[in-house]
This record gives C-alpha cells, structure tokens and sequence, in this order.
C-alpha cells in the first residue's frame, strides 16, 4: 500500500535537505498567526530532520499572492514563530530561489534551519513550471515532503522538484496522514461507518460513491441531506436543494441498496425561516416539515440514531458538518456526533476543513485518532484519487 520512502530510510546527515511543509496558516490584520496547528504538524519532522544533523530548507506557500512578490504574504511571521517553537533560530531566506538564497543556504551548518520565502511569489510554482522546479532543485540535495494539505496539487515545490531531486521522501505528518486515511479505505476494522454531511451533494459525489464500495453505513447530514430526502419524495420546505443532483442522488441510494450498505439519512430536523445565527429554531420531522422553514441542523431523533450508528462502529471516516454549526442554535448536531466519536472506542478519523473546524470548536480534537491537516488531499484521497505530491516520491 504506501510503498513510499521515508525521511527515516535515508541519511540526511550533512546533506541539503529541501523540506515542502505546509505553512498555509491564517494570519490577522496585524499579521499574527491566529492558528499554528500546520506549523506544530510539521514539527516531529523538522526537529528529527535537525537532530540528524541536515541542513534544513524549509518550503511553503502562504495564501495566493498571484504569482508575484507581495509582502502582505511572506513568510517571515512563521519563521519567527518556528523559531518561538523550536527554541532555536531560524533564518528568513530574501527570497525562494537564486545566487543570494543560495549564498545564505552556504552558511548553513548543520543542525540548523532556513525557511524560504513564499513560493508562490513566482508563477512556476503553480504552473509546475520545471524551469521553476530545477532552480528549486539546485537549492539541495535531497527532498522531503511533508505538506500532506497541498499533496493534491501538482505544483513545482510539491511534484516538479521531487522528479529532479532522489530520494524524495516523505515526512512524518505525511505518512501518518497516509497511514490513517489508506488503512481505513484498504483494511478497516468493521463495523465501517463513513458519515457526509457538509453543503452541497455536488462536493462530495465522488467521497460518496468510493465509500459505496467500502462502508457498511453512510450516515448522511448537513445541506446535502435534503437533496436526498427530496430524492426519497420527502418534502423539504425551504432547504438547501441541488434540484439537478435529485436523480444523481437516487441513483447513490439505489446503489447503496444494492450494496447492502445502510444509507441513513436525517429523520427529524432543526429548522428555521431565515439562514441567520438569531432564527427561531423549531423542530419537525419527515412528514410535518412546514413549506416556509428550512433545515439548519439534524434533529434529536437522528441525532439518537447516528449516536448508536458511532458508538456500535469500529472505524468511522468523517467528512462534513451536520448543520451550520457556525450558528449556536445549529451547531447542536456536529457537536453531538463529535462527543459520539468521543466516547466511542472506534478509530476515528476526521477530514474536510469545516468538519476539523468543528470539532476543534467543540473542544474534542484530542479524543478523535487521526484529523487531517489537509481539507483538500483528505477529500481527495477519500475519492480514490491519487495525490500528485506522493505519486512523485521514490518508492521504496
Ligand atoms: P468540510 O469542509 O468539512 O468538507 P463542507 O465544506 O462540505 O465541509 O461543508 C461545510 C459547510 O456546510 C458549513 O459551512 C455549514 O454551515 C454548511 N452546512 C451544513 N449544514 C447545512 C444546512 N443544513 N444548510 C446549509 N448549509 C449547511
Ligand atoms: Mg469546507
């Protein structure tokens, strides 16, 4: 299954080690960083990669400067703060490539760290341009990746040097991101529960018809719920509806019935009149769902099922919220399936940017047993696709 190298497979001692993280982290006005979980994700990595003595070049992006230097996007807040969570320093590179980057990666020793200026300050890095991926190349030695959350994206700083640069292996965070997610789709303890929730049907298709073939249960939720209850004939009020996904959805059901796979879906709701934090909440089910309210959260009844769903399973695979949990009266269901998995001796596994959200919200990140650093790549990967940023590492 992962047949790829790992940093532990090589000697670094010494060597020029380029390192693509995931430095991708939210900044205020006043550029501070308001969440580092990327930047401690990459920590087992970069502590190991120093303590065997490299010479460490760290490569990220940071947001979307478009292809062109803008200061509002350097990466000079994360090294300064790496620097605060390693204890030791870590120089700020001018630039990502050229003479003068190349002359402060000279003065390494090693042991020590440089963080290169944001890579997407140059257009070739998400053109993938080898012109791009060569003067990146020339930097080092060897290459590692541990940027899981841009592995689904074949850009220079993620595929095209990891063509030119051998060995190029894979980080800590990477594997164990690799790990989690490839032994539940290749080899889970069952009962297998997968629960989708999320906006739109449309995102999620391709996670839900690879599932399919997996799972024993999907439990569905969120605004792509009643997308499907429409398709079983339920009226649905006002709710989010994906009119040109109703047959795609029968079809998902028919599927699922073929399989054998449970397919539950909301069987009571949290509804409200107005898509707003301070609407008056009300509940209904399936067959008393008022023409003038939409579904906001799934209701307690669902909330008492999918419960029992969790807490009977042995590995569950999480993607999307149950309701819009950004709205306190509406955060009610993602919250109780967060505790579920909590309380639950499954392996739990959680993907989707707004489902980690969530859940960290609810203050429960600590008891779940992998959350994925990458809302994309897990989606990706969960859909069976392959990610570039790992197809290109060299195999073992
Ligand atoms: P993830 O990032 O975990 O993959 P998605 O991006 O697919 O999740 O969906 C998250 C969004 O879905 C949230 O912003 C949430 O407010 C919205 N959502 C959930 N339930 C509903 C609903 N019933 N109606 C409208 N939007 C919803
Ligand atoms: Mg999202």
């Amino acid at each position: 299954m992962f047949n790829k190298m790992s940093i532990t497979d090589i000697d670094v001692s010494g060597q020029r080690v380029f390192c693509r993280v995931d430095f991708n982290v939210p900044l205020d006005e006043q550029r501070n960083i308001t969440d580092d979980t990327r930047i401690r994700a990459a920590l087992p990595t970069i502590r190991y990669l120093l303590e065997q003595g490299a010479r460490l070049i760290l490569a990220s992006h940071l947001g979307r400067p478009k292809g062109k230097v803008d200061p509002a996007y350097s990466l000079a807040p994360a090294a300064t703060h790496l620097q605060g969570l390693l204890g030791k320093p870590v120089r700020m590179a001018s630039d990502c490539i050229g003479d003068q980057v190349k002359a402060q990666i000279a003065q390494l020793a090693d042991g020590e760290v440089i963080l290169l200026e944001n890579v997407r300050f140059y257009p070739g890095e998400t053109d993938n341009d080898p012109q791009f991926a060569a003067e990146l190349a020339a930097l080092a030695d060897l290459y590692v990746n541990d940027a899981f959350g841009t592995a689904h994206r074949a850009h220079a700083s993620t595929e095209g040097v990891a063509r030119l640069l051998k060995p190029a292996v894979a980080g800590f965070l990477m594997e164990k991101e690799l790990k989690y997610l490839g032994e539940a789709l290749a080899n889970p303890e069952r009962p297998f529960v997968a629960i989708i929730g999320g906006a739109k049907v449309s995102d999620k298709i391709l996670v839900i018809e690879q599932l399919l073939e997996k799972v024993d249960s999907i439990l569905i939720g969120g605004g792509m719920a009643y997308t499907f209850l429409k398709a079983q004939g339920i009226a649905t009020g006002t709710s989010l509806l994906e009119a040109d996904r109703v047959e795609l959805a029968k079809k998902l059901l028919a599927q699922a019935e073929s399989r054998g796979v449970e397919f539950l879906l909301p069987q009571d709701h949290i509804v409200a009149a107005e898509f707003k934090a301070d609407s008056s909440a009300q509940t209904c089910g399936n067959t008393d769902f008022p023409a003038d309210r939409m579904a906001l959260d799934i209701g307690p009844q669902t909330i008492k099922l999918y419960r029992q769903k969790i807490a009977s399973a042995k590995t569950v695979v999480w993607n999307g919220p149950m309701g819009v949990f950004e709205f306190d009266a509406f955060a009610r269901g993602t919250f109780a399936i967060a505790e579920a998995l909590a309380a639950s001796d499954c392996l739990s596994i959680i993907g989707g940017g707004d489902s980690v959200a969530a859940v960290n919200k609810a203050g429960l990140d600590a008891e779940m047993t992998h959350i994925s650093t990458g809302g994309g790549a897990s989606l990706e990967f969960l859909e069976g696709k392959e990610l570039p940023g790992v197809v290109a590492l060299t195999d073992r």
